[in-house]
């Protein structure tokens, strides 16, 4: 059915500002290729060229030996909305194309995948081990939830491979990683971490929301999952919610049963907007990671500026190891302002003309928040220091505007 499915080889290492419509010789289509048409059906409903909108909570049978037949052969078919429509259904073989895997499996949001997948996966007793640079929410319904069912979570300094190995026991079921990971955007040796897993048979999952299938491909390194919050690039409009875990067949379908069940899926509307998006994903994508660049090093060279996290730039403690594994380095940039309090750094976000104040990432319309108020507000200073949340920290999400226009607002607005 799908006219265009291939596994796509590791992105080839470039500077993120080449154009990079440039998937190795001999091995098929492109990544563009790939992302507008992977997935699809050559001949749609109505003849038309885009995918339908099913609006459709349940799906007719022709007869009861129809059903019986759909039960007994289990052949492809819809049933009722909760176990899946057509659309999310496209969505997810062109998301496991894109990424490289057997299976990608759809949910509501971001968080509706991670939690869907750690719950399909753990049993009381189990053990999961996170590097500790890690979305607050992930950390949260691990410490928090998990414990609830006498799962336990440990946490281990982000890149201390020999840690997070003294912490397996026979109990661990599972590795934790963000990469790069928010806000600090540290990258994680997916070989060497793939490689911890194999060793002590312990599957291993990546949360590459920051990075895309496009700059990093985690399952050709030997990562079991990857999770995307496609709410952020792979939607891309910063107009809807969506989340995804890739991985094999197999090690997915407790998964995909437990989502039927709990009921986490997206609508068909917003699996159409998610297709949509994807249309454009590799143009997006270069963009981000050109303006991403452009700014970090605009600010790096910035006399108001105490320091820059980006990954693409030399003085990035994981330059080396982002440009091993990396095509591009995204859109996103973090920096400090020099000799700033809280309420200086405020007034910088507060002066900006095109970034909009707001929390997520990915998506068309650059984004700017200061994490010690956005996501941090409420803990204390101790806590803060320990994640490296410092008061004079912006978190910069750069759309796809214009370079110039995002560097002359910064410029404006470090000046006032
Ligand atoms: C946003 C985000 C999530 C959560 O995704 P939602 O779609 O908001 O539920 C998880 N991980 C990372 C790295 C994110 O940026």
């Amino acid at each position: 059915m799908a006219s265009i499915t291939r596994t796509p080889t590791r992105p080839p290492v470039s500077t993120p500002t080449e154009p990079a419509s440039d998937e190795s010789p001999n091995s098929g289509p492109g990544f563009s290729t790939l992302s507008v048409h992977a997935g699809e059906a050559r001949q749609k409903p109505g003849d038309a060229v885009t995918d339908a909108i099913f609006c459709a909570s349940t799906y007719t049978f022709p007869s009861t030996q129809s059903i019986i037949d759909f039960i007994e052969e289990e052949h492809e078919r819809e049933e009722y909305g909760r176990y899946g429509n057509p659309g999310e259904r496209v969505a997810e073989r062109k998301l496991a194309t894109l990424e490289g895997a057997e299976s990608a499996l759809l949910f509501a949001s971001g968080m509706a995948a991670f939690v869907g997948l750690l719950m399909a996966k753990l049993n009381t007793g189990d053990e999961v081990i996170f590097f500790d640079e890690c979305y607050h929410r992930s950390r949260e319904f691990c410490f928090k939830h998990l414990a609830r069912f006498g799962v336990k979570t440990l946490q281990v300094t982000t890149g201390d491979y020999a840690a997070m190995e003294a912490a397996i026991t026979p109990r661990t079921r599972m590795l934790i990683s963000e990469s790069p990971t928010n806000p600090h955007l540290s990258c994680i040796d997916l070989e060497r971490f793939a490689e911890l897993g194999r060793k002590h048979e312990v599957e291993t999952l990546i949360d590459a929301t920051l990075a895309t299938p496009y700059n990093l491909r985690p399952i050709n390194a030997g990562i079991d999952y990857v999770l995307h919050s496609a709410t952020k690039y792979l939607a891309g409009h910063n107009d809807l919610l969506a989340g995804v875990v890739c991985g094999s067949k197999e090690q997915l379908e407790p998964v995909r049963n437990l989502r039927g069940i709990m009921g986490g899926i997206n609508s068909p509307q917003n699996a159409y907007l998610l297709l949509r998006g994807l249309k454009t994903f590799e143009l997006r994508m270069q963009r981000h990671n050109a303006n991403g660049l452009a700014v970090a090093r605009f600010l790096e060279q910035h006399p108001r500026i105490e320091k820059v996290y980006y990954p693409g730039l030399e003085s990035h403690d994981y330059h080396d190891m982002a440009k091993r594994y990396m095509r591009g380095y995204g859109g996103l940039v973090t920096f400090c302002v020099k000799d700033a309090d809280w309420r200086a750094t405020a007034d910088v976000i507060d002066a900006v003309r095109i970034p909009r104040i707001a929390p997520s990432l990915g998506g068309v319309e650059t984004l700017i928040e200061q994490p010690l108020v956005m996501s941090y507000y409420k803990q204390t200073p101790e806590d803060r220091a320990r994640f490296g949340i410092s008061d004079n920290m912006i978190r910069l999400a750069c759309g796809i505007e214009d370079a110039a226009d995002l560097i002359a607002d910064l410029e404006q607005a470090l000046a006032q």
